[in-house]
C-alpha cells in the first residue's frame, strides 16, 4: 500500500495533466484548492484505510465484459479525467469534494449561503465523490442530488423544535457501544462512522460529526460479535454505520466470518449506500467475493431518487445479485427530493428494472440538522395511495415511521377498511371502489332495513359501489362485447349461450362507455348488478 505522501505527489502530477482552466458549469475559474488532495481528512478516515491509498491504474475488475459500457456523466471539471481513473474508487475518494472552498468553485452560492455553510463545515462532515457530484444539475439550486449531498444553511435550523441528536434512542438500547438490540430477533451493529458520501439527512448525523463522532465504536468489534453470539434469539444482524463497505477488507471479513459462524444468525444485512454514491468500489471482484463468501449476506441499499439509478449503479447491483446476494432498498421520504408521487413511482419502477426490491419507505426522522427535509405523514400516505394498485406489489415499499423513544418501525398505509359488521366488511380498493366482502362462511346476519350507501353493502343489497368513469369497468364492458363478437355462434349459442340478457345501458355512475352499438351484450354479473342498483 502506498503511503499518503506518495499518493499526494501522484495525484497532483496526474491532475496537472487534466486540470481545466475554467469551470464552464459555474462560469468561474477553478480554484487550485479544488485540485488539492483532501489533506483535511480526519485521522480516523485514514485509519480505516478507506482514503489512504493512492490511485493505481487497474483493469475494470468487476465489470463484466459482456455488459455495455455506461456513458458516465461528468461535471465539466472532470471531463478529461481518463476513464481508468474515473472507474477507480481510490481516485474517486481522493477527489471527493470535502470543503466549502471546493464547492464554491463548482456551484453557484450567495455570499450569505457560503458564510452559513462555512460555519457548518466544522460540525457536519462533507464528502461527495466526483461520480455522485456529477449527477447534480449545477443550474438547479433545488436539484434532488444536490439537496442530499451539499451542505445547506438550513442545517443550522431546527424548524419544528422536536429535532434530536438521537431521535430513535439507539444509544439507550445499546448493551454494547455501537450495538443496538431493539427488536427481539434483530441487532444493529454500527461498525464505522465513515461514509463515501455524507447524506445531509442522515439519522446518525451524530455518528458522523466532525468532532464527537463515534470513534469509540472502532474499539468494540469483538464485544459486539460476542453479544450476538451469546443471544440465541438474534437471527438477523444488520451491519451498518456509517457505511460498512468503507471498512478495510480485513475488518469487514472479521465481522462477516464471525457472524456467519454463529449458528443462530440466519441473515446478515449489509446497510450500504456504496452502490448509489460510489459504485466504483464494487467494481472490485475481491469485495464482491468477500461479501458473497459469508453466504448469509443480504444487501440493503439506499436509492432515494430515480436519477441515482445510473448504468454504473445498475451494473454493481447486478453483480451483487449474480453473486447470490438479494438487494433491497430503503427510501427516505425527503422534502424536495422525492416527495411527489411521480418521482416515487419512477424510483420504484426503476428499482424493479434493476431487480432491487423497494423494501421500506421511511418517514424522515427528526434529526438535528435535517429538519428541513421533513414532510407530513399525509404526504407519505398520499404517495402510498398512488402506488398501491397502480404498480406491481413487488415495487411497493412499506411506509414506516420510526417511533420516538425507541418504539421501532410502525407501518402506515391508507385505510382500506371502510366499515364492518358481524359477518362482512366493506373494503375500498385502489380505484375507490367499495366492495362487500363476506368474511365468514355464514348467512348475512344484518337485519334488512331500508338503507343506501356503504350501509347497503353491509346489508348485502348491493355488493359494490364503483366510482364514476371507472376505466376498468369500461374495459370490462368492452371485453364482454369483443369476446361475444369473436365467439358468437351462428345459432346464437356463443359465449353468452344465447340466453344472456340484453345489456342494459349502465348508469353514468358505473362508467358506462356509451358503446351502444346494437350488438347482443352478455353482461358481466357485476356490471348487471351495478346497472340495476339504485344510485348510492
Ligand atoms: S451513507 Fe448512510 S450512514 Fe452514511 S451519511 Fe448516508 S445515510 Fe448516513
Amino acid at each position: 500500500m502506498l503511503t499518503r505522501d506518495v499518493s499526494v505527489s501522484t495525484t497532483r502530477r496526474d491532475l496537472a495533466k487534466t486540470r481545466p482552466t475554467s469551470n464552464p458549469a459555474a462560469g468561474t475559474s477553478v480554484s487550485p484548492t479544488l485540485w488539492r488532495l483532501p489533506d483535511f481528512m480526519s485521522d480516523s478516515e485514514q485509519r480505516t484505510g478507506y482514503l489512504e491509498t493512492a490511485p493505481v491504474a487497474r483493469p475494470l475488475g468487476g465489470v463484466e465484459e459482456d455488459e455495455p459500457p455506461g456513458r458516465p456523466r461528468r461535471h465539466p471539471v472532470w471531463q478529461d479525467v481518463p476513464q481508468d481513473k474515473w472507474d477507480d474508487w481510490h481516485w474517486q475518494s481522493q477527489h471527493a469534494i470535502r470543503s466549502v472552498r471546493q464547492l464554491r468553485d463548482l456551484l453557484p452560492f450567495t455570499p450569505d449561503e457560503l458564510e452559513a455553510m462555512g460555519r457548518l463545515e466544522g460540525e457536519y462532515k462533507l464528502a461527495i465523490p466526483p461520480y455522485y457530484f456529477s449527477l447534480i444539475n449545477p443550474e438547479d439550486p433545488a436539484d434532488p442530488i444536490r439537496l442530499q449531498s451539499v451542505t445547506s444553511p438550513l442545517e443550522a435550523e431546527n424548524p419544528s423544535g422536536f429535532e434530536l441528536e438521537d431521535p430513535l434512542e439507539e444509544d439507550k438500547d445499546s448493551p454494547v457501544p455501537g450495538l443496538t438490540h431493539r427488536y427481539p430477533d434483530r441487532a444493529l451493529l454500527v461498525t464505522t462512522h465513515v461514509c463515501t458520501m455524507y447524506c445531509r439527512f442522515c439519522t446518525r448525523k451524530r455518528a458522523t460529526m466532525v468532532r464527537g463522532g463515534w470513534d469509540a465504536i472502532n474499539r468494540n468489534d469483538r464485544r459486539m460479535v460476542e453479544y450476538v453470539a451469546s443471544h440465541p434469539e438474534i437471527r438477523d444482524v444488520i451491519v451498518s454505520g456509517g457505511d460498512p463497505l468503507t471498512l478495510p477488507h480485513a475488518k469487514l471479513k472479521f465481522f462477516l466470518d464471525h457472524l456467519a459462524a454463529i449458528p443462530h444468525v440466519d441473515v446478515i444485512r449489509i446497510g450500504t449506500r456504496v452502490p448509489v454514491t460510489l459504485p466504483q468500489k464494487l467494481y472490485d471482484p475481491e469485495l464482491i467475493d468477500l461479501l458473497a463468501s459469508a453466504n448469509k449476506v443480504w444487501i440493503q441499499t439506499h436509492f432515494n431518487h430515480p436519477r441515482e439509478i445510473t448504468p454504473e449503479a445498475a451494473r454493481v447491483c447486478n453483480r451483487l445479485l449474480r453473486a447470490g446476494m438479494p438487494v433491497n432498498n430503503h427510501i427516505v421520504l425527503l422534502k424536495g427530493v422525492n416527495d411527489t408521487l411521480e418521482t416515487m413511482r419512477n424510483l420504484c419502477r426503476a428499482l424493479l428494472r434493476i431487480k432491487v426490491r423497494p423494501y421500506y419507505l421511511f418517514h424522515c426522522d427528526p434529526v438535528i440538522g435535517a429538519g428541513h427535509f421533513r414532510t407530513s405523514v399525509w404526504k407519505g400516505l398520499e404517495i402510498m395511495e398512488g402506488l398501491r394498485g397502480h404498480m406491481s406489489g413487488l415495487g411497493i415499499p412499506t411506509y414506516v415511521v420510526d417511533s420516538p423513544h425507541g418504539g421501532g418501525k410502525i407501518p402506515l398505509m391508507p385505510n382500506y377498511l371502510v366499515s364492518a359488521s358481524d359477518d362482512a366488511v366493506v373494503l375500498r380498493n385502489f380505484e375507490g371502489m367499495l366492495v362487500r366482502y363476506q368474511a365468514e362462511d355464514k348467512p348475512n346476519t344484518v337485519a334488512q332495513t331500508k338503507t343506501r350507501g356503504v350501509s347497503s353493502l353491509l346489508q348485502g343489497t348491493q355488493s359494490a359501489i364503483v366510482p364514476q368513469n371507472n376505466e376498468r369497468m369500461a374495459r370490462r364492458k368492452l371485453n364482454v362485447i369483443t369476446n361475444h363478437e369473436e365467439h358468437e355462434h351462428p345459432n346464437g349459442n356463443g359465449c353468452g349461450n344465447g340466453s344472456a340478457p340484453e345489456a342494459t345501458d349502465l348508469p353514468e355512475h358505473v362508467g358506462a362507455n356509451g358503446n351502444g352499438n346494437g350488438h347482443h351484450k352478455p353482461l358481466d354479473p357485476l356490471l348487471r348488478e351495478l346497472s340495476e342498483a339504485p344510485l348510492s
